[in-house]
Parts: C-alpha cells; sequence; structure tokens
C-alpha cells in the first residue's frame, strides 16, 4: 500500500485535488511568490495548477494561502508559466 501515491494537494485557485506531478508548488520570499521547482523548499506551500494562475491572482488566492496581507508579487511565477509556454 502505498499513501505517498494517493497523497494530493489542493490547487489554490481552483480548490480541485491534484498529485504533486500536475501542481506547481510555490513559496513565498518577503512578499514575493518563488517557484519551488524542487518541492522541497522550507515553509509553509502554496499549490497551483500551471493554468490556473489567472484565476489564482483573480481571487488573491497567495494572499488567502500565505495569510499574508498586502501586495505579493507574483511576476517570477508569471514568467516561469510564461516559460511553459501557456
Ligand atoms: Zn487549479
Amino acid at each position: 500500500m502505498s499513501s505517498k501515491k494517493l497523497r494530493q494537494r489542493s490547487c489554490i485557485a481552483c480548490r480541485r485535488l491534484d498529485t504533486r506531478e500536475g501542481l506547481i508548488r510555490t513559496v513565498l520570499i518577503d512578499n514575493v511568490v518563488v517557484v519551488d521547482l524542487h518541492q522541497r523548499m522550507s515553509g509553509r506551500g502554496a499549490w497551483l495548477h500551471p493554468n490556473c494562475f489567472a484565476v489564482a491572482t483573480e481571487r488573491k488566492a497567495f494572499n488567502h494561502a500565505f495569510k499574508f496581507e498586502g501586495e505579493i508579487k507574483t511576476k517570477e511565477l508569471a514568467d516561469y508559466l510564461n516559460g511553459l509556454g501557456k
């Protein structure tokens, strides 16, 4: 029985559960959302689907996920997603 395989995360934008492979992990450093490429950076992580970025921004999902009030910069994440060709 592999419970690891079944472990799922929910997307901060659409709230759907998905596996780590289907989601991008991000962490907040100061007020900048940084992509955690290897999914092992410390701190609170926020997971989202690559194509849920616009919704996440619209709903201020990063503020909720990180319990952060104020402006959160997502340019780095946006650039990363653009690089994926989405
Ligand atoms: Zn999603």
